[in-house]
Parts: C-alpha cells; sequence; structure tokens
C-alpha cells in the first residue's frame, strides 16, 4: 500500500544533531518559522542549560519534545563500568522528565572484548534494572537496533528482530522500540518485524534519512532523504500499516551538510520530506 502524501508538516520532527552547528535556541527558533512542528533533543545541546527552561523555551516556540537521545551505552566487562552506565541512564531519565518528553532512546552499546551474547545480556539486565525509574518518571525507554557494522562497540543490538525479542522478554509498558531506516533498511524482514513490533504496542519512534552510495564515513555520512538507496516511502507505508500516526523524526549525521549554510539545509530537509519520505 502507498502511503498518504505528506501534504503538511504537522509530523515533522528533526534531531537537534542534523543540525548541529545551531544553539537548541537557534533551531527553536528557525524550526518554528519554518512550521516544523517536532524536535528530538540531543543530549549534548543541553550541557551547561537549565533543563526545565530548555523545555519551556521549546514548546513557546509551538514544538512538541518527541524524545530524549540518547542513553544506551550498558555492556562493559567490568561491573563497576556497567553500573557507572546505569547511574548515567538514571540521569538521563530524570533529563527527559525535566524536559517533559515522554521517550529516552537508547543506543544500547557492546564490549568489543566480550561475545555478543553477554553484551545483549548485560544490556537487558541493565534495561529491567531501569524500570522503576522510567515508570516513576514517566519516560518510556525505545531501543534502537543499529546496523551491524557497529556490532563492535555502538552496539549488539543489530536487527528489528533481536529488538522485538528483547522488548517482548522485557515484556513492560516502558519499554518499546525506535525503527531508524539507516540501520534497518536492508533486513529482508523488516516488514515482518514492523508488523510484529506494531502489533505488540512497541513501535515508538520513527527516524529516517538516506543511505549514500557510496558511503564515505560509516558514522558521519548519513544522506538527506532522497539522496541515497533506502525505499522511504515502502518502509513509512509499513510502519503507517502498524497504526503509528507518530512523528517522522529527521535524523542526518553529515560532514558534508554541517559544512553549507544550515538555513539552506533546513528548507532542504522540509522539501525533501515532502518529497521523497
Ligand atoms: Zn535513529
Amino acid at each position: 500500500m502507498k502511503p498518504k502524501e505528506l501534504t503538511d508538516l504537522s509530523q515533522l520532527c528533526i534531531h537537534t544533531i542534523t543540525l548541529k552547528p545551531w544553539s537548541i535556541e537557534e533551531a527553536a527558533k528557525k524550526f518554528s518559522a519554518s512550521g516544523v512542528k517536532g524536535i528530538t533533543v540531543w543530549r549534548d545541546t543541553l550541557e551547561g542549560r537549565n533543563i526545565k527552561q530548555t523545555g519551556k523555551m521549546l514548546r513557546e516556540h509551538g514544538l512538541t519534545i518527541v524524545s530524549l537521545c540518547r542513553g544506551g551505552f550498558f555492556p562493559n566487562k567490568d561491573a563497576g563500568k556497567r553500573q557507572v552506565a546505569i547511574d548515567d541512564n538514571r540521569r538521563a531519565i530524570d533529563e527527559a522528565a525535566e524536559l517533559e518528553t515522554s521517550i529516552l532512546v537508547l543506543v544500547c552499546g557492546a564490549d568489543p572484548s566480550q561475545p555478543l551474547e553477554d553484551s545483549r545480556k548485560q544490556i537487558q539486565d541493565a534495561i529491567e534494572a531501569l524500570l522503576p525509574d522510567a515508570e516513576s518518571a514517566g519516560v518510556r525507554l525505545a531501543i534502537e537496533p543499529l546496523h551491524p557494522m557497529y556490532a563492535d562497540s555502538r552496539s549488539a543490538i543489530n536487527t528489528l528482530s533481536q529488538a522485538n525479542d528483547m522488548a517482548e522478554a522485557v515484556h513492560s509498558p516502558w519499554v518499546g522500540l525506535a525503527v531508524d531506516v539507516y540501520h534497518l533498511w536492508w533486513d529482508p524482514c523488516l516488514e515482518k518485524e514492523i508488523k510484529r513490533c506494531g502489533e505488540n504496542g512497541n513501535l515508538l519512534a520513527f527516524h529516517v534519512c538516506d543511505w549514500k552510495v557510496p558511503t564515505t564515513d560509516l558514522l558521519l555520512d548519513r544522506g538527506l532523504m532522497g539522496e541515497g538507496c533506502i525505499p522511504l516511502k515502502q518502509i513509512r507505508g509499513w510502519v503507517e500499516e502498524t497504526g503509528f500516526n507518530g512523528f517522522i523524526e529527521v535524523e542526518i549525521f553529515s560532514n558534508a551538510w554541517w559544512q553549507k549554510d544550515q538555513s539552506e539545509f533546513l528548507n532542504k530537509i522540509i522539501s525533501a520530506y515532502r518529497e521523497y519520505v
């Protein structure tokens, strides 16, 4: 099924990191003036700021704070370091609550000095340890599976199937998933796993960008929608067939785009959203 055209910007959210050269105040002003309705805040943009006031400022610009990015990085061979990570994630949950957003996105991490299965077990243990904090703060934890090229150190959860397994094993209303096309577009089971995720009520967030051909940097060369080979409309169709009608979040890390004029980039994001997503 072909998804409906995105004629207005009511579902458009942009991550602060997408326009990294801008401060959060500048992003708020420019998003608001351009009709963008949602913002996902990266923790680094909050440094040195009063988080409650920043949340208020964003809402005064008419923005919905879709989520806070990011917690995670749980696995470590050293139990003491695992505890440090859990404590940092407790702070991230508090920050999300102060911002008054209901989702904290998790980049789960991996420790290359141990088997992936060990890292996965430590991720699940850490998420379970955080459940009481998530519940009392009213913040849901969104596990984001990452492309397998990051299995060494960024995430031991690399397919939506693995993420679905973990969310189902934890089985809590405070844990769900973030589907990011950059990480998952290649997966032959994607349609089936998106359906499964939606049926279990676990689909919390949908991130878009594009996969450039060739990709010159495995972290910082994401494409603007339409610049690459991801079948964005098809994947959005699968996501919406589950009943998902939340924000569509543009998350682009790109040295090339960060070097350009950011107002021009914002205009390009808006037109690419209308044309290619
Ligand atoms: Zn993402």
